[in-house]
């Protein structure tokens, strides 16, 4: 069992929406992470069970690096807006800097995503 970290900028949530009902089955045998409206909206639709941190821009994104610094995430799934720009820049900056830092593998869009998920090295 893997922990999962997902995290979807606002314009990007129904994307990454569609991305987790279509993966269900194999994201319901790991441990799912998110930031607080992005984990409140795929618990609801999803059913799945979701640990929720606070919103991003009130620190969840923080919150979800830290968990990354102690070693307790498996995967980064970040859908980020490339057109918005966000109050918590920073936040978002510092929580890809550590993926990259703690080798943790991350996918910004759909594509990545699903070659993380179906990857022969994800389990
Ligand atoms: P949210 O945060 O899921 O609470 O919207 C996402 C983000 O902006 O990092």
């Amino acid at each position: 069992m893997k922990k999962i970290a997902l995290i979807a900028h606002d314009k990007k949530k129904s994307e990454l929406l569609a991305w987790v009902l279509v993966n269900k089955a194999e994201l319901s045998q790991h441990q799912l992470i998110a930031t607080g409206t992005t984990g409140q909206l795929i618990a609801k639709e999803s059913g799945l069970q979701v640990q929720l941190v606070e919103s991003g821009p009130y620190g969840g994104d923080i919150q979800i690096g830290a968990e990354m610094v102690e070693n307790k995430i498996n995967a980064l799934i970040f859908f980020w807006d490339p057109l918005e720009p966000q109050p918590h820049d920073p936040d978002v900056k510092a929580l890809l800097r550590v993926s990259v830092l703690k080798n943790i593998p991350t996918a910004s869009n759909r594509a990545t995503a699903d070659l993380l998920i179906h990857s022969q090295f994800f389990n």
